[in-house]
């Protein structure tokens, strides 16, 4: 039995897990992949903190630039205790050895870390290691936590919770070697489990697996999620691929043209504006490209090299000398677990909940970009500084194997013969459908008729069985689950969606075009709004 089970080897579980094991609890963190596999590595532009190098900024003006792009749907005492922490999340990444880009005769080893702009902010804020930000955060968190002995089980895929009477006792997992059903018991579990933006599958930046598993868990076990509508749309991803290109690329003086070869928004705009004028180019079949011919190869490969290999790797283009094409696509979901401000899991006790996985109403209904990386970090430690203290009142607890029981015999359903289906199909669909009907621009009728498609699809894997019936590394087994996750958010987002009669941020309406005072709140759903009820 751990003091404290962290799920997820992102930033947030790393740094959960970190904090936990420095103040001598016994830990150990849980993913679904192998530990360095997150959305954390491959975030490219910078992490923000106002950290007094750059004239006129303060974590003041931090506070209120993040205010200000989240539309009114903030809990402004955590914005302003996320800004106030990040200088010192900064120098604790620089004392555990993040390689920060840096700039010339600066007088300290702090005061020399660079810093570039990133969209909807008042000065460069980004603190940066070239376009690898986030695998340098993370490899280095890594790093420490390996130094600190904390126990790391890769390749369990997180099932369930386990909760008697309304308090966590740990999880479920399922060993993807071997297929067997597993219990870990926990006086406390942190969910880390990253966001749900994968799910617009084909129009993410997101890897695969980022499809809203512990918040389905969540949802399962009693809890509740918000704000499951606001995902923002990243104005540039390469136009076939949806590899991301970073706000970066225009922090550092790129510019967007459209197919008549006119500039046509301010790029540094924040991003919910940025991609709905994209949008808007291209629904009047204009292509739109970003250029950054002019900052010329020595300044790409120093600042930029990662995007000039993704461009070249993926849509063979040499952003050097030609224009890149392309389109906004999901990146990033604001809402998710509902927490309260010790990231405590309402309504269920001993767990807690950080990173995208988490709604730490950091955000609001558009997140600045720079933002995330601090909010995991500030966020994964402060739900683990809570644990620590919730905690030292259990002093035992009393297995209880019913939950895994009933995993078990799920999982074993799904090896018996029923109907034959194609998830590789339907998650496509998924994707096209979201990206259509409840993506840039939503209506009404748009997000009723999707939700009705997602009901059909959820259906169908109800009576399915899998195509692998493989007990060794069954990945078809795992993506199965994952869909079916996936769906669940999607039925979620878009509920979400159809109640906020409203446009706030990345969320746009087209049949209700302005925010509405009466919408100035988050939208609670629980198990009973889920197709899993
Ligand atoms: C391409 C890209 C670029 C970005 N650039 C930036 C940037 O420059 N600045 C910025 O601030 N933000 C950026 N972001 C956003 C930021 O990277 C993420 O919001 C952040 O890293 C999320 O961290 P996390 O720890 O919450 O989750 P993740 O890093 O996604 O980690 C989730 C962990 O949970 C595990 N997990 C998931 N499901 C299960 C399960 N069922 N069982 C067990 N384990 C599970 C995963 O394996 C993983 O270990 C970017 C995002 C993307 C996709």
């Amino acid at each position: 039995m751990y003091d404290i089970l962290v799920v997820g080897s992102g930033g947030a579980g790393l740094s959960s897990a970190i904090e936990a094991k420095e103040n001598g609890a016994k830990v150990a963190i849980v993913c679904k992949h192998y530990p360095t596999n997150s959305q954390t590595t491959m975030a490219q532009g910078g992490i923000n903190a106002a950290l007094g190098n750059i004239k006129d900024d303060s974590t003041t003006l931090h506070t209120q630039d993040t205010i200000k792009s989240a539309h009114s749907l903030c809990d402004e005492n955590k914005v302003e205790y996320m800004c106030d922490m990040a200088p010192r999340i900064i120098e604790k990444l620089e004392n555990i050895g993040v390689p920060f880009s840096r700039i010339d005769n600066a007088p300290t080893p702090l005061k020399s870390i660079a810093q570039r702009f990133m969209g909807g902010a008042s000065v460069p804020r980004a603190c940066y290691a070239q376009d690898y930000t986030g695998l340098k955060i993370l490899h280095t968190l890594y790093d420490r936590a390996l130094q600190l002995g904390i126990e790391i089980i890769d390749e369990h895929y997180l099932l369930n919770l386990i909760v008697e009477d309304s308090i966590c006792l740990g999880a479920t997992f399922l060993d993807i070697a071997t297929t067997q059903v597993k219990s870990i018991y926990a006086k406390s579990t942190i969910i880390a489990t990253g966001g749900y933006a994968g799910i617009y599958e084909g129009y993410s930046t997101n890897a695969y697996g980022a499809v809203g598993d512990g918040i389905v868990s969540v949802i399962n076990a009693g809890g509740s999620v918000s704000d499951m509508e606001l995902v923002q749309f990243h104005p540039t991803a390469l136009a076939n691929s949806s590899i991301l290109v970073s706000e970066s690329a225009r922090g550092e003086g790129g510019y967007l043209l459209n197919s008549d070869n006119e500039r046509f928004v301010d790029e540094l705009k924040p991003r919910d504006e940025v991609a709905r004028a994209i949008y808007a180019q291209l629904q009047n079949n204009k292509s739109v490209y970003l250029d950054i011919r002019h900052l010329g190869e020595q300044k790409l490969q120093e600042l930029l090299p990662q995007e000039i290999a993704l461009c070249k790797l993926h849509e063979d283009i040499d952003p050097v000398n030609e224009l890149i094409p392309i389109k906004p696509v999901a990146h990033y979901s604001m809402g998710g677990v509902e927490v309260d401000e010790a990231q405590r899991v309402v309504g269920i006790q001993g767990c807690f909940s950080a990173g995208e996985c988490s709604n730490s109403k950091v955000h609001g209904a558009n997140r600045l970009g720079g933002n995330s990386l601090l909010e995991i970090l500030v966020f994964g430690t402060k739900a683990s500084s809570e644990a620590l203290k919730y905690i030292k009142n259990i002093s035992d607890i009393k297995p209880n194997d019913t939950q895994e029981k009933q995993d078990k015999s799920y999982i074993d359903s799904l090896f018996e013969p029923k109907d034959s289906i194609n998830i590789y199909a339907l998650k496509k669909q998924l994707g096209e459908i979201l990206y259509t009907q409840a993506g840039i621009l939503r209506d009404e009728d748009g997000l009723q008729e999707a939700h009705n498609k997602i009901s059909a699809i959820y259906q169908q894997l109800s009576n399915a069985s899998l195509q692998d019936n493989s007990k060794v590394h069954n990945q078809y087994l795992v993506e199965f689950l994952e869909l079916k996750n996936a769906l669940v958010c999607a039925s979620l987002l878009i509920q979400g969606a159809i109640k906020r009669q409203e446009s706030r941020g990345a969320h746009y309406r087209s049949d209700y075009p302005q925010e509405a005072s009466s919408f100035q709140h988050s939208i609670i759903q629980n198990k009973k709004d889920s197709l899993c009820k």
